[in-house]
């Protein structure tokens, strides 16, 4: 198993990381009741897909 060479810094991960958010969190109209509820999720209000 490969190992890691030297430890990733506290600013070198938080660094990498600002890019997670973007894809993150889209809120999307229900088609049924126009609810927001993210994209591949069930409706929280009514349930539909
Ligand atoms: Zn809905």
């Amino acid at each position: 198993m490969a190992v890691p060479k030297r430890r990733v810094s506290h600013a070198r991960a938080a660094k990498r990381r600002t890019h997670y958010n973007i894809t993150l969190k889209t809120p999307v109209k229900c088609a049924s009741c126009g609810a927001y509820k993210l994209t591949h999720h069930t409706c929280p209000s009514c349930g539909e897909k």
